[in-house]
């Protein structure tokens, strides 16, 4: 396997913009560099907010700004079993519950804030098999608590690797911070983390290179690679791009969404220099 491996995932659920593409060179310069390989993941499994011409935009996108992906591309919601696979020997561990809470609730029991970390239990079992009868939606949650006592001292404390462009730090783990993680949601049958973490080891991705709004993530990560015997990747967090308004961009920023600019007669090379390319 090529030593270092990385990978673009964005998902379908609106057109590229300016921040997208700056984190696509990211990736794409970093595997260059290393003489590595970047791989092309679409993290669809939001099944209500993802859309097919999202995807075919992202394509379309990608390839007018001449970023071209290693292997083929990955497509999540092309793979669900993959992930249920994962729910089920999660749950066989006895390590998952139904979460029948609906947001209202979970905005309740965290006081409102959405970074709080949210931690329930599964329902006593007559409860719970009425509300399956009732044909109630549920998520798949990790508990926590017991997650952490099934690793026990077994493993080595969780800890990974950041690298920054001069060191490599070791971090200590705080998944307590994330709480019990919804692994499939009630309209969704795979959720980020669960998917992001089965296919980074599935690929073999070997460095994960991604926005510093997801600096957090790998706190919660190393629970699962952990539980799955699956490997930690190294971690990279780049910057996040800013609209005038010195907010992060996002798909409301319309005037920067890459099919905008290309239809205001921009180029290629003028776009890809808006992204930060050198
Ligand atoms: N699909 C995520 C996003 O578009 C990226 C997740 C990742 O790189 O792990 O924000």
């Amino acid at each position: 396997m090529n030593s270092f491996r990385t990978r673009f995932a964005p998902s379908p659920t609106g057109r590229l913009h300016l921040g997208h593409v700056f984190s696509a060179i990211q990736v794409r310069t970093a595997a260059d560099r290393a003489g590595g390989e970047a791989l092309l993941r679409l993290e669809d499994t939001d099944l209500g907010r993802c859309r097919p011409e999202f995807e075919a935009g992202i394509l379309e996108d990608l390839d007018w700004l001449g970023l071209a992906w290693d292997g083929p591309v990955r497509r999540q919601s092309d793979h669900l079993g993959d992930y249920a696979r994962v729910v089920e020997t999660l749950r066989a561990k006895g390590l998952v519950y139904r979460c029948f809470r609906t947001r209202k609730d979970i905005q309740a029991m965290t006081d409102g804030r959405p970074d709080a970390p949210f931690q329930s239990e599964a329902l006593p079992a007559g409860e719970e098999s009425a509300r399956l009868d009732r044909g109630d939606a549920f998520a798949w949650r990790l508990s926590l608590h017991r997650a952490l006592e099934h690793l026990g001292s077994a493993v080595e404390p969780l800890r990974f690797g950041v690298e920054t462009e001069e060191k490599m730090v070791w971090v200590q783990a705080e998944p307590e911070r994330f709480g019990d993680i919804a692994l499939t949601r009630k309209d969704s049958p795979a959720a980020y983390h669960l998917a992001a973490c089965h296919d980074d080891a599935l690929q073999g991705i070997t460095h994960v290179i991604r926005g510093e709004d997801l600096i957090d993530a790998p706190h919660i990560h190393t629970v699962l690679q952990a539980l799955m015997g699956w490997p930690t990747p190294l971690y990279r967090h780049h910057r996040l791009l800013l609209g005038p308004d010195g907010k992060r961009l996002s798909k409301r920023d319309g005037s920067m969404a890459i099919a905008a600019l290309r239809d205001a007669g921009y180029g290629q090379d003028a776009v890809r220099k808006m992204a930060g390319a050198a």
